[in-house]
């Protein structure tokens, strides 16, 4: 008994040297959030990278751990911050979003000091790590409703270092292909440029897996982000240049009821394609979807609700 108390008690200590509990206040609630922030005493660039900002997108959580085991031992270059669980209010629910303001902390932009907890939860973040940051690498998946094929997503911010990096990093790092989205003065990422930190969001694991697949392909993605910032010497990305996409669209109906998808197989898709239907409870109301244009299908609803904010699917088109 007393070599159990012991020895529960050492592994304890253990842990807090890496990972420290940092207490966030969220106006209503102070929270804690996992952190590992480790500065190696050979200079170089900052990474962020941060996991469960969906708080049920476990691959992505998985892999964030996965990689503190990892660094917290291994040598690389200047800094790297892992945050595993951004949304803890939501990982304790098994919910993307924020329970305690039904926010997506991912929608936030940039957050608010004196917002809603979502808000605050996100201008920590900014305020605390990316104003130091070269590279912000957020980690995503499929919820468990959603199917997924992994991908980069990243935008445009008119500043020309991050947009090349940002540009190079999803096309010769995304599997199959990625998205980067044209220029928006209000959007997350060109804001975040202006303290010179590049953005960028990593999709793998639909369905809310965490199969050794897609955490194998979040892992990867950490270590390229580190090596196109030079921290480590060697990374997975090739020559090889996948398409990108600069149009993102989403479809869902105004109908509240059930979603019955064509097909859940992430394809290419033709303008004109039959996607899917959706149909009131009562059945008096159908609604079709078609594609409206010719577009690689990012992710699709598996799930049956549909509502009037539901994503049932979600495409990219028009390559650069
Ligand atoms: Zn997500």
């Amino acid at each position: 008994m007393y070599y159990t108390i012991e020895r529960a008690f050492r592994v304890v200590l253990t842990m807090k040297k890496y990972i420290q509990n940092i207490r966030v206040n969220l106006g209503s609630t102070i929270i804690t959030v996992p952190v590992f922030d480790r500065t190696s005493d050979l200079e170089g660039k900052t990474l962020l990278v941060t996991a469960g900002m969906d708080g049920d997108e476990y691959a992505s959580i998985d892999a964030a751990y996965r990689m503190i085991e990892e660094l917290r031992m291994s040598s690389f270059h200047g800094r790297i911050i892992i945050i595993p669980i951004v949304n803890s209010p939501g990982f304790e629910k098994e919910t993307s979003y924020n329970p305690l303001d039904g926010k997506y902390p991912k929608l936030v932009g940039i957050g608010k000091k004196d917002g809603t907890e979502s808000d605050r939860l996100v201008d920590w973040i900014v305020d605390t790590y990316t104003l130091h940051a070269d590279m912000w690498l957020d980690l995503h998946g499929g919820n468990l409703t959603e199917v997924m094929a992994p991908f980069l997503w990243a935008w445009e911010t008119k500043t020309t270092s991050i947009d090349i990096l940002m540009r190079s990093f999803c096309e010769r790092n995304s599997p199959e292909f990625a998205v980067f989205e044209p220029y928006s003065f209000y959007g997350k990422a060109a804001m975040l440029s202006q303290s010179s930190c590049g953005y960028i969001c990593a999709e793998s694991g639909g369905s809310c897996v965490r199969s050794e697949e897609a955490i194998e392909q979040h892992w990867l993605w950490v270590r390229d982000a580190m090596h196109i910032l030079n921290m480590v010497s060697s990374g997975s990305s090739t020559s090889k240049k996948v398409p990108l996409y600069q149009k993102y669209r989403q479809y869902s109906s105004k109908i509240q009821g059930m979603w019955y998808p064509e097909s859940t197989i992430i394809r290419s898709i033709q303008k004109g394609e039959f996607l899917g239907e959706v149909k009131s409870f009562d059945l008096s109301k159908t609604e079709k979807m078609f594609a409206k244009e010719d577009a690689q299908i990012l992710w699709i609803k598996e799930g049956m609700k549909s509502s009037n904010k539901e994503i049932l699917v979600a495409t990219a088109s028009t390559p650069w």
